[in-house]
Parts: C-alpha cells; sequence; structure tokens
C-alpha cells in the first residue's frame, strides 16, 4: 500500500504521495529495465496524484496515456477511481546509457502525444497535449496549463536501485483553486523551485507529511488514503475483450490451437479459454 496525502494551503491544494510499494509492483509485473522504472514510476505517481483532484467528481475512471517517438512507445496508465492503479508499458527494455549520472528518461520516452480520458457514466472526455521532454512531470505540467488552464506545479521521483529494483518513489502536486491572484502564485513557484529532488528527500526518511510541510509550514490538513497497483481485469472483461477482436481471426486461431490464451497486458494474468468455452462467449453476449 502506498500512501496519499492532501492538505490546503490558502488557494492552493497540496497533494504528496510515496509510492515505494506500488511503482516496485508495477515494475516487477513489467520487468522493466531501470529508464523505463523510472518513466513509468513518474507516470503511475503522476496519476495517483492527479486523479486526487478529481475525488468526489462524477469521474469513473482516468486514463494518462503517453504515445512517443521514443523506444518505450506507449505508457498507458489508468485508474477505477477506487484507490486501484494498473498500467501497461509497451517497450520495458530500451538501450541507454546512464548519462552524467542520470539515467535518460527523457530519451527514452522521446517526444509525442499525452492524451487524458476521464470516464463519466455514459461519456468520454478526450484532452491532448505535447509531449515536450518527455520527463513526465513537465509534460503532465504543461498539459495542465495548456490543455486544461489550471496552474499547478508537479515534482515527481522514481529512485532505481543498480540491479533495477526501486528504491523509492514518490511526488508533489500542487495546484490552484479558481479566484487565485497573480502574487499568490508567483509566492507558490518561488517555493516549488527551492525544493530538492523528491527521491533525495524520501531518501533522507521524510514521509508524506513532511514532504507538504517541505513546500509550506501553514498547510491544514484534508485528508490521508492508501492508493496501490491492483488491476481490476475479470473473466467478464476479458470476454469482452475477445468480442472486440474479429470473430474469423479468433475462431482461425482456436482452430489452429484448440485454445485461447488471453494476457491481461496489466498484470500479466493469463486466461485459457477451449473451442467450446469461446463458442459460449458468442453466444452468451
Ligand atoms: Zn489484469
Amino acid at each position: 500500500m502506498s500512501k496519499i496525502v492532501k492538505a490546503k494551503y490558502n488557494n492552493f491544494v497540496i497533494i504528496s504521495t510515496i509510492t515505494t510499494d506500488l511503482v516496485s509492483k508495477a515494475c516487477q509485473i513489467h520487468q522493466t529495465n531501470p529508464p523505463a522504472s523510472a518513466a513509468f514510476g513518474r507516470a503511475l505517481t503522476g496519476l495517483v496524484l492527479l486523479s486526487s483532484a478529481f475525488e468526489g467528481t462524477k469521474v469513473e475512471k482516468l486514463i494518462m496515456q503517453f504515445l512517443t517517438d521514443g523506444e518505450i512507445s506507449e505508457i498507458t496508465v489508468e485508474t477505477n477511481m477506487k484507490k486501484q492503479f494498473r498500467g501497461f508499458i509497451r517497450n520495458p527494455n530500451p538501450h541507454y546509457e546512464i548519462k552524467s549520472n542520470k539515467l535518460p528518461v527523457g530519451d527514452v520516452v522521446g517526444k509525442g502525444l499525452l492524451y487524458f480520458y476521464r470516464y463519466f457514466n455514459n461519456e468520454v472526455y478526450q484532452s491532448v497535449s505535447e509531449i515536450i521532454s518527455g520527463e513526465i512531470a513537465e509534460d503532465i505540467a504543461y498539459f495542465l496549463y495548456n490543455s486544461e488552464q489550471i496552474p499547478s506545479a508537479i515534482a515527481l521521483g522514481v529512485l532505481v536501485n543498480k540491479d533495477g529494483s526501486i528504491k523509492n518513489a514518490g511526488g508533489i502536486f500542487v495546484y490552484s483553486r479558481p479566484g487565485i491572484s497573480e502574487s499568490e502564485l508567483i509566492d507558490m513557484e518561488n517555493k516549488f523551485k527551492n525544493i530538492k529532488s523528491i527521491t533525495t528527500l524520501i531518501d533522507a526518511n521524510l514521509d508524506e507529511y513532511d514532504l507538504i510541510s517541505i513546500i509550506t509550514k501553514s498547510w491544514q490538513f484534508l485528508e490521508e488514503s492508501s492508493v496501490e497497483y491492483n488491476c481490476w481485469c475479470n473473466l467478464d472483461s476479458i470476454k469482452r475483450a475477445i468480442l472486440s477482436i474479429p470473430k474469423e481471426e479468433i475462431l482461425e486461431e482456436v482452430e489452429r490451437n484448440s485454445i485461447i490464451e488471453v494476457v491481461c497486458r496489466y498484470c500479466k494474468k493469463s486466461y485459457i479459454f477451449n473451442k467450446f468455452q469461446i463458442f459460449e462467449i458468442y453466444e452468451g453476449f
């Protein structure tokens, strides 16, 4: 379980999270190499923070998708708004060289487009924005400002051990509520500019509350909750996925192998159907 803490400071909402557990699980499932772990972990942590701003609204699902020209090519992260998160990375093993002691996250992600989908009961809203650096946090802030007109600041960090495991991960997100003054914004920008990297702060044993106090000491507590990497796929969602593939392809495959194996792209769980079960799916829906 990872924790998320929400606080208020004047006209700002400050959200902090330490997502080491959540990101570790995601990277183990997807067998990511160090720069892919950093990119994937930042995207997941970014959505953890952003989704907190949608709590109490009618949004039922959020998807953030990076489609890029870099080797990673796609990162998709989702939440069902029930504190559960899952994700997919197209290439978990991009080539890389360590440059000046830093993982080349921007290089392996590349440039492209960032899509953000908000699902309501019967509707989906899509927003799109340019990926300006591939460093993820900057791209999310750019999206919020240009596409949503929300002034915000976001810092994300994932520290990867030499063996590829996650040492720590987390982030801070500050956004303003309507009616903010220019001077308040400048004041917050300056506060945010002066913070050390998130991974350094977490490495120094700061918790979620300490991370908020780094920005300002005079915050008021709003709420605390837990989040986790936990896929919500089930037999029904996999059956629906089968129905979205052309029937001829499925029947050809089941003739050839006498079974169909469907692997969930978010949790790698395998679902196996025999010929009889496949026919049942076509009859049952
Ligand atoms: Zn799954």
